[in-house]
């Protein structure tokens, strides 16, 4: 299959080359983001592959379509920047890799929670500086704090063991509760009681129009004083101006952030010589007690692997009329 692969990092090339070898199709790298303003680069081609900054809207899928495409393929697990209704309308099938290394994302999740509280990231610049005073490093023990889980799938899971290898209490709230969650220990509870008695509330469920601003101001007036928020998730789970508030007022006592709500101007590019234009970002990067890594949760060799193997197998399934499982169907999601 002929396939434009775009938002085409020199990490993506190395590992979807890598894969490429067992699968020979013909992929033609592009590193410009896909959106309507972009997609007549895809004409002729019967595969697009896409990340997660990419804009599948209507218009896109549209020129897509006009284009030839019949497969879009996803590099992500999440598939909320793809409108599937605009792609059933077009007859674009569209495949995604719901599982690539769940403890990539995991295991970045808890760097965070203990970087941002141990505050690492400012020590290793005094140690750097020649500063070795202590004075501002103060952190707290996780042991016996109450960590809030906020979706319980394959990421929030494993995020629940860690912690209790940590000796924390672990409280979840899903609307679709797990057994296997609660046989290690978990108690579920609704979103209220969670939100009110945990010290670090940390986020794991998609962006749908339920989560959307799932902490906003009123999420943040009940939470513990000093709560620690952590989201690894999509970003906009959080309501950036309120949680902003809730840190200049002290009600969150340290903010982790993997992904940012308007992070598709910012993330995956080098701006270091440019002015950043975004002010609710740039205030954000004035807290100290704020640490913000750039949607690199998923960014570990074993993940890349295996997204890279699931995008092109999903292509050559495709390709051979065979159905790969990974399919994403508008029905599915509705039912
Ligand atoms: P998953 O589908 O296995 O689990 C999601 C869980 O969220 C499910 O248990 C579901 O029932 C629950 N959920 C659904 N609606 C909810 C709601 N309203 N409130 C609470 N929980 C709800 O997904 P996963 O593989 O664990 O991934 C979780 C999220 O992590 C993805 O949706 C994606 O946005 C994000 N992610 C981020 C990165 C990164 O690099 N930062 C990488 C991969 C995935």
């Amino acid at each position: 299959m002929r396939i434009a692969v775009f938002s085409a990092r020199a990490y993506d090339r190395r590992f979807l080359d890598e894969a490429n070898e067992r699968h020979g199709h013909e992929l033609h790298y592009l590193e410009a983001r896909l959106d309507a303003n972009t997609a007549a680069l895809a004409d002729g081609y019967e595969g697009v592959c896409v990340f997660v900054n990419d804009t599948v809207d209507a218009a896109t899928m549209e020129q897509l379509a006009a284009g030839g495409t019949r497969l879009l393929t996803l590099r992500s697990a999440g598939y909320n920047h793809v409108d599937l209704a605009a792609a059933e309308a077009h007859d674009i099938a569209v495949a995604r890799v719901p599982a690539y290394s769940p403890y990539a994302v995991a295991e970045h999740t808890v760097a965070l929670m203990l970087a941002v509280q141990r505050k690492i990231h400012r020590a290793h610049n005094r140690v750097r500086d020649g500063n070795f005073a202590l004075d501002g490093l103060l952190g707290f023990d996780l042991r016996n704090k109450r960590i809030g889980i906020i979706g319980t799938g394959k990421i929030g899971m494993i995020v629940a063991r860690i912690m209790r290898g940590f000796g924390c209490s672990i409280r979840a709230y899903d609307p679709y509760p797990n057994d296997d969650v609660r046989d290690f220990g978990v108690r579920y509870e609704d979103l209220d009681t969670l939100l009110g008695e945990c010290d670090v509330i940390t986020l794991h469920c998609p962006l749908t129009p339920d989560t959307h601003h799932i902490i906003d101001e009123a999420a943040l007036r009940k939470t513990k004083p000093g709560v620690m928020i952590v989201n690894t998730s999509r970003g906009a789970l959080i309501d950036t101006k309120a949680v902003i508030d809730a840190l200049k007022d002290g009600r969150i006592g340290h903010l982790a952030l993997d992904v940012y709500e308007e992070e598709g101007d910012l993330f995956f590019e080098d701006l270091s010589d440019t002015v950043i234009r975004d002010d609710v970002f740039s205030r954000l990067l004035t807290f100290p007690n704020v640490l913000i890594t750039a949607h690199q949760a998923f960014f570990t060799e074993e993940a890349l692997r295996n997204i890279a193997e699931s995008t092109l197998g999903n292509a050559s399934a495709f390709a051979e009329g065979r159905a790969s499982g990974n399919e994403v169907r508008i029905q599915a999601v509705r039912g």
